[in-house]
């Protein structure tokens, strides 16, 4: 089976949303043994909607639209779907009355306009939606199957687990597709490429490489009659890139450097604080996000400015002799969160970057009662990406840290 999703939005062109929609569909319909070959995205013009879906239409047996299902004028996906099958939309009395009922429950009132979310054509079926007020489509017609899902995610993804799921499985072709990916660091993606050569050129299971914040990932993904066919083709490959690039690996799949971090400190039962002044919390917050991160993360100090480095207690004549964002004030920095905060072990964070040039340096100091260490790195990009990169190269130096310490 061949599919195709259209997310519908002016939003998702004017770049005001990402859509995390489609990203969440491309990862299901792999399960499903569904091939995936275009994302179309469309704004909230119903001819513009129509002429996409009639692409869609030749070219896919599934088609997938989300968005566009709210009670308003510019929610056109049920009128553009009536216009592609050529059939009518009516008011459908009885999910009429349910809509209503909710309304007065959520809202108290009525709004007539929410009528139009009761409208359905003869060949849709309504797929319920207990989260919200948008209902979905499953619509049959000529050896095709439009799926509508409202474009909020969590009511999208809970429609797509309790109504669409079920009734895919049943059609699925039985050939299951899966996926592992496995992210590497300090490795240019052409040294990985070359690095995995012998095993990139397989046909099933494939091996994809690509760029990321935080390393280079390498998806391997294969095709089979079975789940445990597709996982054992799997075992097999990510053993010989184990084997190739075992040095390198930090995580896999869902696995992020917090996480990652999260799991090694609590493996050794030793806690942690941050201590940051350029990349402005995202150390903070890059570590606060992993699981129950309360059981090893104390917490962080920002330092905005150079007063605030010095009433944290920074000393002034270490900025003097080498500089405010230094290896020195980086290690100063380290201790200061390690002893405030109570911590096992500290890490602080600074650097110069310049906006100008799009360059810059990270410092960044580590201490323990068993390591006390610093690092330099150099920084490239936009802002943004030089704290992105800075508070990774911070993480990846205190991952080998605590992986090396005795
Ligand atoms: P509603 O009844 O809430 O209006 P709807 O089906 O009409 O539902 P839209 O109005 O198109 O949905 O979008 C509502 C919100 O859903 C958007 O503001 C956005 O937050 C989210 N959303 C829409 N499309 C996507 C998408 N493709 N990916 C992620 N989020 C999305």
């Amino acid at each position: 089976m061949k599919a195709e999703i259209i997310p519908v939005g002016t939003e998702i062109l004017l770049g005001n949303i990402v859509d995390t929609n489609s990203s969440f569909l491309a990862n299901q319909l792999p399960l499903l043994g569904i091939d995936l070959y275009f994302i179309s995205t469309a704004g909230d013009n119903q001819k513009r909607l129509v002429d996409t879906l009639r692409r869609a239409w030749k070219r896919a047996d599934l088609i997938i639209t989300t968005g566009g299902l709210g009670p308003t004028q510019d929610d056109i996906t049920r009128d553009a779907i009536s216009e592609l099958v050529n059939e009518r939309l009516e008011v459908d009395e009885k999910l009429w009355q349910e809509l209503q009922a909710l309304l007065r429950r959520y809202l108290g009132e009525i709004p007539q306009s929410n009528i139009r979310q009761a409208t359905v054509i003869p060949s849709a079926q309504v797929v319920p939606n207990r989260m919200g007020t948008a209902p979905g489509w499953w619509v049959e017609k000529d050896d095709h199957i439009i799926i509508a899902l409202p474009g909020p995610s969590d009511e999208m993804k809970m429609m797509w687990q309790e109504g669409i799921l079920p009734k895919l499985e049943q059609r699925a072709t039985g050939e299951v597709i899966l996926s592992r990916v496995i992210k590497t660091f300090r490795l240019a993606e052409a040294k990985v490429d070359e690095m995995v050569a012998s095993i990139s050129k397989l046909s099933n299971p494939t091996l994809a490489t690509y760029i990321n914040p935080d390393g280079v990932y390498l998806r391997i993904t294969a095709k089979a009659k079975e789940k445990r066919e597709a996982q054992r083709l799997i075992a097999q490959s990510e053993e010989q890139i184990r084997n190739m690039l075992s040095p390198y690996i930090w995580g896999v799949d869902d696995d992020t450097l917090g996480t990652v971090i999260g799991g090694l400190l609590r493996a050794k039962n030793r806690s942690l604080a941050t201590m940051e002044s350029c990349t402005e919390g995202l150390l903070c917050g890059t570590i606060a996000n992993g699981r129950e991160s309360c059981t090893y993360f104390k917490g962080g100090l920002l330092a905005a400015c150079d007063e605030a480095k010095m009433a944290c207690g920074v000393d002034v004549a270490i900025m003097d002799e080498y500089g405010k964002e230094s290896i020195q004030v980086a290690k100063a920095m380290a201790e200061i969160a390690r002893r405030n905060l109570r911590a096992d072990v500290g890490i602080g964070v600074g650097g110069s970057m310049n906006a100008d040039t799009n360059s810059g340096e990270a410092f960044v100091g580590l201490s323990s009662n068993k390591f006390e260490k610093t690092f330099t790195h150099r920084l490239r990009g936009n802002r943004s990406r030089m704290k992105q990169r800075a508070v990774y190269a911070a993480l990846f130096d205190l991952r080998k840290m605590l992986l090396e310490e005795v």
